[in-house]
């Protein structure tokens, strides 16, 4: 170990990182490729800075974006006094002037005394430990092949195709049932949504669905609906080297499909083959599955569902769905450019390689997404960064907060279906004792929950200095 941590990448992860280290004492080397080398989306030679929305999302503590925030002022983060510096008006959330936010999020770093910051483009992995990579969704090609290398086959991904998520608690049970095709036991291949996720996933004889089943008649409606539902524009970058025929070859949007023909549905992914409806004891016309997505049950996704819709459209396309007509859809559907880990294969709860002790993997490239959860990913690696080149024990954020239960679906996630995640309270674990059905309250006792357990969490990490730094504010 050295007396310095490392960190490639200034965005919202590294700038985060390298304020965790540096306010403790420890020093850091951090490169950022821009001004000298671009990104296709960024503008400016900032770190930090925001390449689309302005909006850090919710401010209220019934809301688990809310709470994010107020656990990561809880852990000294920088940027979030920043954005409440350069806030504009935005109702319940938190928006920020992108410029000057990311102008004094740059001159902050600068002044340090503990940060030195080298305008490069890193190309080869540097040897110094710790070190962090924090480069984000766009990560320049020559660094991904050298990660690639280091992590090896199929660690990485270049395009984030995903369906969409809905809560388990939304759905309507009294429509939908559980059950797999064939039962466990499936021998040969077939074009059955669940012999994977219809991307390449390898199959899964012994996965239990839930099945949401159609007459002919809400077929057509949906078939229809969604035949001529808006789609999300593609950025020109990512029309660019082919990126978008990439998309279409990995896995077609279901809209895609359904523009082909009335019947492509049914006789694809929504195949009703192999299932009867226990209500009417028959076979649904049409189904749409829903595979869970975390161990604890309370997220589930549409398979064969990956979308370029907008996310308005979404909502109103798949609430047609029989029993998803309340869906608390935590996150929707994306096909775009984004590179990122296959977490629950390679990392740890600190987010450290667990192959290569002294690596850590920040930010987007973790597959949080989303400003904030890089931000987030960005003040716990750094902690732990400074604590391994201390000798101290790791620091792991307790399940019940919300940046705690984000890296549990990180490394907790099946890895041959991992999608990447924002902060929702789908992740985070049930209340104890009666469900409580009201969602705002709800929230309001996750959220206090998870400001406890970080209390506690932060009262008994022994040897650090941010408790000292809290008290002297
Ligand atoms: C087109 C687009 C639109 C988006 N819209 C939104 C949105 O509206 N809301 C939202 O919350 N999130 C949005 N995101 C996601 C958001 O940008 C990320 O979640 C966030 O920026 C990730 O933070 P990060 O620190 O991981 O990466 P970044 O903020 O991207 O920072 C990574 C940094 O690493 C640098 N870098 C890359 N490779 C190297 C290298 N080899 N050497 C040195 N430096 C390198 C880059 O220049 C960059 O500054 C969008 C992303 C994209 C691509």
């Amino acid at each position: 170990m050295s007396e310095c941590v490392t960190i490639i990448g200034g965005g919202f992860a590294g700038v985060e990182a390298a304020w965790a280290v540096a306010q403790r004492g420890g020093k850091v080397t951090l490169y950022e490729m821009r001004p000298n080398r671009n990104t296709p989306v960024h503008q400016t030679g900032d770190l930090a800075e925001l390449v689309c929305s302005n909006s850090f999302k919710s401010n209220l503590l019934t809301n688990a974006s809310g709470v994010l925030k107020e656990e990561m002022r809880q852990l000294g983060s920088l940027i979030l006094p920043l954005a409440h510096k350069h806030s504009t008006p935005a109702g319940e959330a938190l928006a920020v002037d992108r410029v000057p936010f990311a102008r004094e999020v740059t001159e902050t770093l600068e002044a340090h005394p503990n940060i030195t910051i080298i305008r490069e483009e890193v190309t080869v992995l540097p040897k110094e430990r710790p070190l962090i990579i924090a480069t984000g969704p766009l990560t320049s090609d020559a660094l991904a092949s050298e990660i690639l290398k280091l992590t090896g086959g199929d660690s990485l991904s270049f395009f984030d195709a995903v369906a969409p998520t809905v809560t388990y608690d939304s759905l309507d049970m009294n429509k939908i049932f559980r059950a797999s095709r064939r039962g466990r036991g499936m021998t040969e291949p077939t074009a059955d949504p669940e012999d994977g996720n219809v991307c390449g996933g390898a199959p899964e004889p012994s996965a239990d669905y839930l099945n949401c089943p159609f007459t002919k008649e809400e077929y057509f409606a949906f078939w229809e609906a969604l035949s001529t539902a808006e789609l999300a524009p593609i950025h020109n970058f990512e029309e660019e080297g082919g990126a978008k025929m990439v998309f279409f070859e990995m896995c077609m949007p279901i809209e895609e499909l359904a523009r082909r023909g009335p019947r492509t549905l049914s006789f694809g992914p929504m195949k009703p083959v192999g299932l009867t409806d226990p209500k009417t004891d028959r076979r649904p016309y049409a189904v749409l599955q829903l595979r869970q997505e975390n161990k604890e049950g309370t997220l589930w996704g549409l398979v064969g569902f990956q979308t370029r819709l907008r996310w308005g459209a979404q909502k109103r396309v798949f609430q047609m769905v029989p029993g998803l007509e309340n869906a608390d859809f935590v996150r929707y559907g994306v096909m775009h450019r984004n590179t990122y880990v296959n977490a629950p294969r390679l990392l740890d709860l600190t987010c450290q390689l667990r192959e290569h002790a002294g690596i850590y993997i920040a930010g987007q490239m973790t597959g949080v997404e989303g400003y904030l959860e890089s931000a987030a990913i960005g003040i716990l690696t750094g902690l732990n960064a400074y604590r391994s080149m201390n000798s101290l024990p790791p620091a792991i954020l307790p399940r019940e907060t919300v940046l705690g239960s984000l890296c549990h679906y990180l490394v907790e996630s099946d890895p041959k279906h991992f999608a990447p995640m924002n902060s929702n309270w789908g992740v985070v674990p049930e209340l104890d004792g009666t469900p409580v059905r009201d969602k705002r309250e709800k929230g309001r006792r996750k959220g206090e929950r998870a400001l406890e357990a970080l209390e506690t969490f932060l009262q008994s990490l022994e040897h650090d200095t941010l408790l000292r730094l809290r008290e002297a504010e």
